[in-house]
């Protein structure tokens, strides 16, 4: 079968490699879409802070079933979300149920090799019905459920004056599930295209230019008291640090994003506020759920958030223009035949 493989930074190609062989317990699946991520880009750049190369990249993935167990609650033929992250079961975090912040997880396309390929073989637990769904959808689930889960850890209550840093897809994923959670949304970016954009794609018309003016126009926009919640998804160490004075007395504040340093705030800043700071990783089967019934009600503007394409042959050599071209570009995706 084809595969994409990142050999090295900067070095990405097409090979034919054998088709996985399937256990029990386990489906082989046809990928059908490759959603190509944030991740992926920096895998490719070698800016990834754990990354073993070579690697075939991908997690945001949907597929079709190719075969399974005789027991098996997939069908041959059924449309199917991927769920990428690979949790032991049995460490600290997932007897607690969590396993998005298991202690040995191995996701798909960055511990092991991902999607950007013909065929896949995982564990039957990691996919979910797709039935009513796209397959342009079903693989826009995985990066959407970042942003849903992020929601569901802060607590959002309905009215809630909610600011969301950063506005790529992770960022507009949590702003478009802040407003499912009846939160009055307000989106910031140092980018004032990649804002607009994100605003037109989500309809959301409360938008702030993270320049020399955002302070006060974070005052302006709450009253002069700072929001409810604050959700960063930039990956930048400036802006994580700096959000916290946007955040209300009372508030929350959410780590979406991360940088590989550490990232420092001044305490009175944030006692005075009785803050609470939560991170927020991955993402869990319940917040897939809710990101495929959203989709299904018509809530998510999926047509918009795919704004670039490509084939499997092809990948190879777009993935690298779209590292540095971000022009109108919010989700490329990989179709395969
Ligand atoms: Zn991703
Ligand atoms: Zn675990």
């Amino acid at each position: 079968m084809k595969a994409v493989v990142c050999d090295s930074p900067h070095r990405i190609r097409l090979q034919d490699q054998p088709r996985p062989q399937r256990g029990q317990g386990e489906v082989l699946v046809k990928i059908s879409r490759v959603g190509i991520c944030g991740t992926d880009y920096h895998i490719y750049e070698g800016l990834h802070p754990f990354l073993e190369y070579p690697r075939v990249m991908g997690h945001e993935l949907s597929a079709i079933i190719v075969d399974s167990d005789s027991s098996s609650n997939f069908k041959v033929g059924q449309l199917v979300v991927i769920n990428p992250y690979l949790a032991c079961g049995t460490c600290h975090a997932c007897s607690l149920g969590k396993p998005n912040c298991c202690m040995k997880i191995q996701v798909l396309g960055v511990h092991r090799d991902g999607g950007m390929c013909e065929y896949l073989v995982l564990p039957e637990s990691n996919v979910l019905t797709a039935d009513g769904l796209s397959a342009d959808a079903a693989a826009c689930v995985e990066f959407l459920a970042i942003g849903a889960h992020a929601v569901r850890r802060s607590g959002m209550k309905l009215g809630a004056q909610v600011l969301v840093v950063g506005a790529g897809p992770i960022g507009l994923g949590a702003a478009l599930f802040a407003l499912i959670a009846g939160g009055n949304v307000t989106i910031m970016d140092r980018d004032d295209l990649r804002l607009e954009l994100a605003g037109a794609t989500a309809g959301i018309e409360n938008t702030i230019v993270a320049n020399e003016d955002a302070d006060d126009q974070v005052l302006r926009a709450t009253n002069d008291n700072g929001f409810d919640i604050v959700f960063d998804a930039t990956g930048n160490r400036t802006s994580m640090e700096r959000n916290f004075k946007y955040v209300a007395h009372g508030g929350s504040y959410v780590l979406v994003g991360l940088v590989k340093e550490a990232i420092s705030f001044f305490d009175p800043d944030f006692h005075k506020r009785e803050m609470t700071l939560l991170a927020s990783r991955n993402a869990t089967a319940q917040d897939f759920e809710h990101v495929i019934s959203s989709i299904k009600l018509g809530k998510i503007p999926i047509s918009k958030l795919i704004t670039h394409r490509t084939s499997l042959d092809n990948a190879s050599a777009m993935l690298p223009i779209w590292a540095h071209d971000k022009n109108g570009l919010i989700k490329a995706m990989i179709e395969i035949e």
